[in-house]
This record gives structure tokens, C-alpha cells and sequence, in this order.
């Protein structure tokens, strides 16, 4: 296991093994998370203080994520992706499409409000900004809200569906074998003696 903190946030992996729901033989890879803390100060008053406890709050929430949550990676004996690994990831990125929704929602929101505002001599325009201001957050809700029931249903990489996202392939192929896994570690093993 290693681990790099930087106050904020805390990255780190653990050998993780899992036992194939398809074929019921073990795999292992190398599980890697990132933890987060977070540090509040108010005009720089007890920031010291603060970004400590936010070091140690994202220590607390790696170690529980390298135990608890895992990494989409295939079955390095059958190719299958595990369904508690399929279904933390739609979990993942059904709240990264709320999270970035919102954003992109509020954003054009906030934009034509304050333009509608300033253009408030100007019936015309003004008026335009107020229904653009409407539009955007009809649009931006509308299409928050799909990909959220995107994520959460149909994202399914067993059979390919990615949909709006992209394949990691990198991480997906990681997983070894019990035969590789072993050799690898006596390997180790042999090098360090
Ligand atoms: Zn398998």
C-alpha cells in the first residue's frame, strides 16, 4: 500500500481481490483511490489548523475507500466485469452528472438574471434575457436529469454501453490471475532477498 497526501486531498492503492461473480475465480489488481478533506477558515484564521484536520480527514476517507469501494476492472480469467463494481460506478457517475449539471445549469442562470438586470433600460433585450434565463434553466435541468437516469440505468460495460462516458482501458485490463499474481510477488519476493 502507498500513500501521498497533500493536506486536501490523499491518494493511495491497496492489492485488492476479488472472487468472479461469473466464474467464481479470484483476480487481483491494484486498487487505486483518492480520499478528500476539506479545511474552512475564515480570512485566514485557524487555516493551520484546519487544513491538519482536512489531512487527516482524507487519510480516514482513503483508508475507507481502498477497503470498501473498488475500481472497474475485468475478471482477469473471464473477461466479466463485476456487478458490485458496475453499479458503484454508475453510482459514481450519476453524481458527477448531477454535480455538473448544476454547474452548467446555473452558470447560464446566473449569466442572463444579471443581464436581464442590466439591460433593464432596454425592455426588449431585457425581456429576451429573462426568457433566455428561463430557457437555459429548463435545458440545463432537462439535461441533468437525463444523464443522471443515463448513468443510473444504462450505463452497463458488460455489454459495452458507455453511452456518454469512455472506456478506461488502462484500469479495466489491469487484473491479473491468481498464477500471475503469485509469480509477480515471488518475484518481489526474490528481488528484495
Ligand atoms: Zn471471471
Amino acid at each position: 500500500m502507498y500513500v501521498s497526501a497533500n493536506g486536501f486531498s490523499a491518494e493511495g492503492a491497496a492489492w485488492r481481490v476479488e472472487v468472479c461473480d461469473d466464474c467464481g475465480k479470484e483476480f487481483y489488481y491494484p486498487n487505486e483511490q483518492v480520499g478528500y478533506g476539506e479545511a474552512l477558515s475564515m480570512m485566514g484564521i485557524g487555516a493551520a489548523g484546519n487544513n491538519e484536520a482536512a489531512a487527516r480527514e482524507a487519510q480516514a476517507d482513503l483508508r475507507f475507500r481502498l477497503k470498501h469501494m473498488r475500481q472497474l476492472v475485468k475478471c482477469a480469467n473471464c473477461g466479466r466485469f463485476q456487478q458490485a463494481a458496475v453499479v458503484q460506478r454508475r453510482q459514481e457517475l450519476a453524481s458527477q452528472a448531477i454535480r455538473t449539471g448544476f454547474f452548467w445549469t446555473l452558470f447560464p442562470v446566473f449569466g442572463f438574471g444579471i443581464a436581464s438586470v442590466v439591460l433593464d433600460k432596454n425592455a426588449n433585450w431585457s425581456n429576451a434575457a429573462i426568457l433566455a434565463m428561463f430557457g437555459s434553466g429548463l435545458l440545463g435541468g432537462f439535461l441533468t436529469v437525463a444523464a443522471w437516469v443515463i448513468a443510473r440505468f444504462f450505463f452497463d460495460p458488460n455489454i459495452g454501453r458507455y453511452l456518454l462516458w469512455r472506456a478506461d482501458q488502462e484500469t479495466e485490463s489491469k487484473g491479473m490471475t491468481q498464477s500471475q499474481y503469485q509469480q509477480m510477488t515471488q518475484s518481489d519476493h526474490l528481488d528484495a532477498t
